[in-house]
């Protein structure tokens, strides 16, 4: 098949170039999908996203108008994705449902780690040859109760790897699991209560209606001052205005992000030559107590594998017209 590969970066193309064998023609455009860059998937077959691309109604619908009927998402979430219009359109998507909860459960723990411990401010000082230790104290994490929001792939094992910090653990979760209650002693409790009760609050739910702004001035304000809040899995789960405003006060007291609700226009590019337009971003930069990556939670070379593996596969069934099971059907 002839796939464009939307969004296509120099870290992941070997990894599909590896994972193809030369089976699917691979074309790689370096720019998202949008309404502008739709006409270059003419001549293919299929498309490849991130999760910064605009798989919405009129894409879909003038991709579709090219004769591609096909979407392999390189990506988890879905969020992104118009799937009333795909299904309408007769079009078919798949995704790549877990790569490595290892890479971003991690991810969620080193920004932990460095927010308590102050390592990012320690290091810059240390290259400016200043050997103080004022301004870097740190908290044992041992005996802190962390609240898992999200006890799925991720969220499960950011609770293991805390256990072996001698943490308590506590969560908030649609559906419990057994293992984490019975083995890691996870108490699963009402968001409410875990965000009175935690002293890191680390999040792992998707990003839908019901779990948009799940963090809001009004639950901020239930937990306990000097909090660690720490958001590996979608921007707008976090009002990000309303931390900025608990941060200013100290009810928040460390911020550890790696996803942004304005990440779309931000993320994945370099930026550096650009005056930032963005003011919320700019804000959270001047705050000593926050730590922000840009969407890298899952990039790690076992997940870059798994990701080339599953979409390649993806791509496979959807050329022999066979059943997928990472095709997306429903909502989130
Ligand atoms: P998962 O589906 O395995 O787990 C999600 C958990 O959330 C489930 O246990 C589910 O029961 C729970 N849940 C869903 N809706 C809920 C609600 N309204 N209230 C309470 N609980 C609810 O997903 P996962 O693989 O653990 O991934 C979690 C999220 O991490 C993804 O949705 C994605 O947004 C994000 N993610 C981020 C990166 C990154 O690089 N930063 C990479 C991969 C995934």
């Amino acid at each position: 098949m002839k796939v464009a590969v939307y969004s296509s970066h120099k870290f992941e193309r070997n990894y599909l170039l590896e994972a193809n064998e030369g089976k699917h023609e691979l074309t790689f455009i370096d720019v998202p999908l949008s309404k502008e860059t739709a006409m270059m998937a003419v001549n293919h077959n299929a498309i490849s996203v991130f999760v910064s691309d605009d798989v919405s109604q009129e894409n879909l619908i003038a991709l579709k108008n090219l004769g591609i009927n096909y979407v392999a998402l390189r990506s988890a979430g879905y969020n992104h994705v118009d799937l009333e219009t795909l299904k309408s359109l007769e079009m078919r998507a798949a995704r790549v449902p877990a790569y490595s909860p290892y890479a971003v459960a991690e991810h969620a723990v080193a920004l932990m780690l460095a927010l308590n411990r102050k390592l990012i401010r320690s290091n810059s000082r240390i290259n400016e040859l200043n050997f103080s230790l004022d301004g870097l104290v740190g908290f044992d994490m041992q005996g802190k109760t962390v609240g898992i929001i999200g006890t799925g792939k991720i969220g499960s094992v950011v609770a293991k790897i805390m256990f072996g910090f001698g943490c308590r653990l506590i969560a908030f979760d649609d559906a419990e699991n057994k293992e984490l209650k019975d083995k890691y002693e996870v108490e699963y409790m009402k968001c409410e209560e875990l965000c009175k009760q935690a002293d890191i609050i680390t999040l792992h739910v998707p990003l839908m209606e019901s779990t948009r702004y799940l963090i809001n001035k009004q639950c901020i304000s239930q937990m306990k001052k000097n909090v660690m809040l720490i958001n590996t899995s979608r921007g707008t789960l976090v009002n990000t205005k309303d931390v900025i405003d608990a941060l200013k006060t100290g009810q928040v007291g460390y911020f550890g992000m790696d996803v942004y609700e304005e990440e779309k226009h931000l993320f994945f590019e370099d930026h550096s030559e650009d005056i930032l337009q963005d003011e919320i971003i700019g804000r959270l930069m001047t705050f000593k107590n926050v730590l922000i990556t840009g969407h890298q939670a899952f990039l790690t070379k076992e997940a870059l594998q798994n990701i080339a593996s599953t979409t390649i596969y993806n791509l496979d069934c959807f050329e022999k017209k066979a059943p997928c099971e990472n095709e997306i059907k429903t909502k989130i």
